[in-house]
């Protein structure tokens, strides 16, 4: 069944705001299958406010909320903002798994705004240079690469903020995506490819 806006995760629940991104990694589980931890996330229609806080439903059991899914969840600016902050009165944890680049695609820097939406954001670095990150993440934004760490600079001001990578990258490469997490100001974290 599609249409899935809302799935569990382990103890977490995973909101999906969208299928659109900015990005097409040659990694992504959008390209390479049709389901992901078992649900089907393509959407028909993006969610509004209300489909996702009925999706939800009663979240009282859940450690955290995500806003994940098969796209990038700042592309839904509004309804990310508002979800978040409805999640958060319900004293919850509410994190954004993000590619970074929501302030190119809102035009201006919206982590601000999120303020009263998230408690954390992790942020997929993905590479340690900007030609790195279009060979394997192929933005439609040749500047993304700067854009993605000066969002994790932004981001760390008001919300405990990771910089993540694949394990797919080497040694070497991890290790200097860690440096420049170090420098950024943020934590840095390496994820297993689905
Ligand atoms: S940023 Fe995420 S959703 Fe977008 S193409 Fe890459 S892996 Fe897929």
């Amino acid at each position: 069944m599609g249409n899935r806006i809302a799935y569990k995760v382990e103890n977490n629940l995973y909101i999906n705001l969208t299928n659109r991104c900015t990005n097409k990694c040659t990694f992504c589980i959008r390209t390479n299958c049709k389901n992901a931890y078992g649900y089907d996330l393509w959407l028909d229609k993006e969610p509004s406010v209300d489909d996702v806080i009925k999706a939800a439903g009663d979240i009282s059991g859940y450690s955290e909320i995500v806003f994940c899914g098969y796209g990038e969840p700042t592309f839904r600016l509004n309804e990310l903002i508002e979800t978040g902050k409805y999640f958060k009165s319900k004293n919850k944890k509410v994190r954004l798994n993000t590619n970074g680049q929501g302030n190119i695609i809102n035009n201006k820097n919206i982590v601000p705004m999120l303020k009263d939406s998230l408690t954390s954001v992790s942020i997929s670095l993905n590479a340690p240079t900007a030609k790195r990150y279009q060979e394997l993440c192929k933005s439609q934004y040749n500047d993304a690469f700067e854009k993605i760490i000066e969002f994790g600079k932004y981001s760390r001001v008001y919300f405990e903020t990771i910089f993540s990578v694949l394990d797919i990258l080497s040694k070497d490469e991890i290790e200097q995506c860690k440096k420049i997490a170090e420098k950024a100001g943020v934590g840095f974290r390496v994820r297993k490819l689905l």
